[in-house]
């Protein structure tokens, strides 16, 4: 089923370059370098898409040849990359917007769990931005995003919209059901979550594959399928499920 027709908040990009740019960044033998290049082209592309709706006002602009009415974007921007993976897409939003503001909450996964647990946030007190990008390449379990939403909303943000390269059913879903007044830019929507928490058939760790480290322990998905992870995952699906 098309997702979209379910979620009026998910926004799966068309794009043949969007398309063309995923099966390189999934393709196992794409090493580090490639990777980066690829997260930040299609972060580039995703992002242009998000921001097709942001407001503009006029300004008066002098050309060589005579005044004329240009637009200036409206609302300030904040990004708000999930960490680790989603710093690798920082860049390209402020190539497109080079004056947004660049904000960091951390979050980890518990292992066993999934759940969200904060360990960084120096947010100000009130909201310096109107519009938050949360920025994470996968949208897996939905368990980070949403955690973050409600610390952005708590903040004071007045949209709030999730960049991902590629979502799990199940994320869509977890966020779309907890905020679903937060629009959902994805370039891809896959399979499922398998039940070690990895989005299938996905591109493995978002995280380990920009930064090459694959020989340390995964800090993502779970690692043993007959820990709670598989639980969780198991839940997720049911909630999934009920949910069409
Ligand atoms: N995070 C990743 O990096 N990959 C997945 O498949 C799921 C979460």
């Amino acid at each position: 089923m098309d997702l979209t027709e379910r979620y009026a908040n998910l926004h799966v990009s068309r794009h043949p370059l969007v398309a063309h740019k995923l099966a390189l960044l999934r393709d196992q033998t794409t090493e580090p370098k490639k990777f980066r290049e690829l997260v930040r082209e299609l972060s580039w592309l995703l992002g242009y898409e998000a921001m097709a709706d942001l407001s503009t006002r006029p300004i008066s602009v002098e050309t060589p040849l005579e005044r004329m009415v240009g637009a200036e974007l409206e609302p300030k921007v904040g990004l708000i990359p999930v960490l680790r993976a989603g710093l690798g897409m920082v860049d390209a939003m402020l190539e497109l917007m080079p004056s947004a503001e660049v904000w960091h909450i951390g979050l980890y996964r518990d292992e066993r769990s999934l759940k969200p647990v904060e360990y960084y946030n120096k947010l100000p007190d009130a909201a310096t931005v109107q519009v938050c990008l949360i920025l994470d390449p996968m949208l897996a379990t939905g368990g980070s995003s949403s955690a973050t939403v409600d610390i952005l909303k708590h903040w004071g943000a007045a949209r709030i919209k999730q960049v991902s390269l590629i979502a799990a059913p199940e994320g869509i879903a977890t966020l779309s059901a907890a905020h679903p007044d937060v629009d959902i830019h994805v370039g891809a929507v896959d399979r499922a979550l398998n039940e070690r928490g990895y989005i299938v058939p996905g591109l493995g760790d978002a995280g380990d594959r920009q930064f090459g480290t694959f020989a340390g322990p995964s800090s993502e998905p779970g690692h043993d399928p007959e820990d709670e992870t598989a639980e969780v995952v198991r839940r997720l699906q049911r909630n999934l499920a009920g949910d069409v």
